[in-house]
């Protein structure tokens, strides 16, 4: 069996280190907010290029109280509009609209996946003050158009890095386009914690400040409580198991890339739809494979036969956000972009432990149906 991602095979490469670092946390006797959080907090900062990382408790959390901050700071008020691409994971959503903001949906690009600049100016109006850009896929969305968008429209950029730790283009990494920019290290992403952990990237001091105080109760010290707060903090364990990951990052990239680039030149039947660097080829460090996702028209037959060869894939995702049950509310409207991807896509396992005999086996698989 070709599993869809195998987490005990990857962590496995990392026993011996991930299993020191555990001793280390253990034996000190200080679990949460010391020097594991902050080793890893700098490291991680230093790693995208920004100034500022704070870790917090999930990725889904990053969102929320970077948008809370800006409310704290008076830059976003109550129904205030996010633009945010039709067909990302609901956890972008969820953070506008937990912050009582507006969310806009903007469709995008059915080949790349990742927001269509085009139609994020159509879709501002006087109300709109972020663009949130997920990089979804592992790929980066379109940053140098997104950026001069929000800079003529004076707009935040809030990005959703969750699904792309390293992608980079023209030098800079995800985390660093943006005002600000969401990661998460759930136990399956390309940087995968042994738990929930998320961060938070920015090289704005304050708004760095105003998160760390969010996430712990509204503290910046101890029992004076500035906002009405939350917890939602990274853990020293995780951070110790991080920290130890973190250095084999760009090796597992590496790995996913060579893996896609088999795929990419391997998968050959007109039924297949093939994902897409944007740009040219030259703009391959932009994405990380998080994912390796194909588009057919016959998606259940195609992951039926692929079942039967025992080559687990998944679909990322099967419902449109605004289909879900949780916005009712949109259920009546339509984005056929998005419902086309969520309709077609599949994605096909491109773990950085996949041998190239079982990659080959995938590609040879694909091409035989009809
Ligand atoms: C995983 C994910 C999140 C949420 O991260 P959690 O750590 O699971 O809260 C947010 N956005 C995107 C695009 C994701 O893939």
């Amino acid at each position: 069996m070709i599993p869809f991602l195998d987490l005990k095979n990857i962590n496995q490469q990392y026993r011996d280190e991930l299993i020191e670092a555990c001793t280390r946390v253990v034996d000190s006797g200080w679990y949460i907010g010391g020097h594991e959080l902050e080793t890893f907090e700098k490291s991680f900062a230093k790693y995208c290029g920004t100034q500022y990382a704070v870790g917090v408790a999930n990725g889904l959390d990053a969102l929320i109280l970077t948008l809370r901050a800006w409310k704290e700071l008076g830059r976003l008020h109550d129904g205030d509009e996010v633009i945010v691409p039709s067909n990302t994971y609901i956890a972008s959503i969820l953070a506008i609209t937990e912050n009582n903001l507006t969310p806009v949906l903007v469709e995008p690009d059915i080949s790349t996946c990742n927001i269509d600049p085009s139609k994020i100016t159509q879709a501002i109006t006087e109300k709109t003050r972020v663009i949130l850009a997920v990089h979804l896929y592992g790929q980066l969305a379109d940053m140098p158009k997104i950026m001069q968008i929000a800079k003529q429209y004076n707009l935040l950029v809030l990005e959703d890095s969750a699904q792309s730790h390293g992608a980079q283009l023209q030098g800079k990494k995800a985390g660093n386009w943006g005002n600000a920019s969401g990661f998460s290290f759930y136990p399956g992403k390309n940087l995968g914690a042994l738990g929930d952990a998320g961060i938070l990237t920015t090289n704005d001091e304050t708004l760095a400040q105003t998160i760390r105080a969010l996430g712990n109760y509204g503290s910046f010290h101890k029992y004076e409580n500035h906002y009405k707060g939350l917890n939602s903090r990274l853990d020293e364990i995780q951070a110790a198991m991080l920290s130890v990951k973190l250095k084999y990052l760009n090796r597992e990239i590496e790995r996913r890339r060579e893996i896609a680039q088999l795929y990419l030149e391997g998968i050959q039947n007109p039924l297949i739809e093939l994902p897409v660097i944007q740009g040219n080829t030259n703009q391959y460090l932009s994405h990380v494979w998080h994912l390796f996702v194909i588009r057919t028209k016959h998606r259940e037959a195609l992951q039926k036969t692929l079942s039967e060869h025992d080559i687990q894939t998944l679909i990322h995702y099967p419902i449109s956000p605004h289909k879900q049950q949780a916005y009712q509310e949109w259920n009546p409207l339509s984005y056929p972009i998005s419902e086309a991807i969520h309709a077609e896509v599949l994605s096909l396992p491109i773990d950085p432990t996949l041998s190239i005999d079982q990659v080959n086996f995938i590609i040879q698989v694909l091409n035989q149906f009809n």
